[in-house]
């Protein structure tokens, strides 16, 4: 019988060997309304300027290492004054990945409310560093007091607020955000991957204080498949991180497509604009809806828990988010993910004949 190899276990740690991957769920054919996309593609008009901006490129170069052109354009987009540092990366979460590889020698933890977007604690675990876990308040609410006692009790390096946060979509108010950075001695990454579909924003605090920075990513706005994202803050903090970034990071299809991107901005907004009215009527519908407790989102997506009782062998979300899955509906199931999501599933708002699809068919499964 031939012995099945082992990994030596001086290799790796033990961190590393419980890690599951992230796993996403094959979506060939199906309704995609899993993982926060925008639900439509350029226009056609669009897509031909798209295709013609393209011609330029020379596949033979590297891009260029610093994106100066999209830099520049994002800064003036974002009416970034110069004194504020701006690091491009490949998806916002590479940025995160640079972010506590830069403190992972510090011997200090990282600190999240949760639950949360969980990859602030898998890089945690990639990079051996311990995260710290503050828990929601039940409305999915910041326990201020735990923060800041937690904050005080662990000294944490990183402190990551996603706001509004995945995967429940609330804003916590402003004031709660500026008084975590006022009371954290180490950095404070509010990370606003939702911004275009949220009422607040804390770009205009950006150098007020030294250790805070903004994280946002294209994304969320309609352009996943590019992988941009970009960290914002005190040139002091990133001029370090920068210093850990890979060259040639941000490929050039991505710079020139993204360029393209913001000098047809109001698309875009335009986009955001209609899947805020489509999250609303969404809402509505959950809200009516017998056994169906929706949570008020400030993103693109809806999470909502299932009360009905749990047959003997399947809990009511895996079962209704299975059902969906056969019909061709991919939502995602946060069942098991997390103590505080039990029978959760969470919708992305699609576009509205997508939206309609889902709310029949989950009528119809409950
Ligand atoms: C989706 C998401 C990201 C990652 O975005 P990419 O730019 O695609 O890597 C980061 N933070 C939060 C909270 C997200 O939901």
């Amino acid at each position: 019988v031939p012995t099945k190899p082992n990994i030596p276990a001086d290799l790796l740690s033990p961190d590393i060997l419980a890690l599951n991957p992230y796993v996403v769920l094959p979506a060939e054919g199906s309704i995609k309304l899993d993982a926060m996309e925008n639900p439509w593609p350029w226009p056609g008009q669009l897509e031909a300027e798209w295709l013609e901006s393209l011609r330029g490129i020379e596949l033979n170069r590297y891009p260029d290492p610093e994106a100066r052109e999209l830099a520049a354009a994002l800064r003036q987009w974002l009416h970034l004054p110069d004194d504020l540092g701006l690091l491009l990366g490949n998806g916002s979460d590479e940025l995160l990945q640079i972010i506590l590889m830069a403190v992972a020698g510090s011997g200090r933890p990282v600190l999240t409310p949760g639950p949360t977007f969980v990859m602030y604690r898998m890089i945690s675990k990639w990079l051996g560093l311990n995260c710290i876990e503050v828990p929601l308040t039940a409305d999915f609410d910041l326990d201020q007091a735990a923060m800041l006692a937690a904050i005080k009790a662990e000294q944490p390096a990183v402190v990551f607020l996603a706001w509004p946060n995945n995967p429940t979509g609330k804003a916590w108010p402003r004031e709660a955000i500026i008084d975590i950075v006022e009371n954290t001695s180490g950095l404070v990454v509010v990370d606003e991957a939702y911004s275009a579909f949220a009422d607040d924003s804390v770009i205009d605090l950006l150098g007020r204080y030294p250790n805070l920075l903004l994280l946002r990513t294209f994304s969320k706005i309609g352009l996943a498949g590019l992988r941009l994202g970009y960290l914002a803050g005190p040139r002091l903090w990133l001029t370090e991180l920068n210093k850990l970034r890979m060259p040639y990071n941000v490929g050039q299809l991505t710079q020139v497509s993204a360029q393209l991107a913001l000098r047809h901005d109001g698309l875009l907004a335009a986009q955001a604009t209609r899947l805020r009215n489509e999250r609303r009527q969404i809402l509505l519908v959950l809200e009516a809806l017998e056994g169906v407790s929706p949570i008020p989102s400030n993103a693109n997506f809806i999470l909502f828990r299932l009360t009905a009782e749990n047959a003997d062998d399947e809990p009511v979300a895996s079962r209704i988010h299975a059902e969906l899955r056969a019909e061709g509906l991919l939502i995602k199931n946060l069942h098991g993910s997390h103590p505080a999501l039990e029978n959760c599933l969470r919708v992305t708002v699609g576009s509205p004949r997508e939206n309609r699809k889902f709310l029949a068919a989950l009528k119809r499964l409950l």
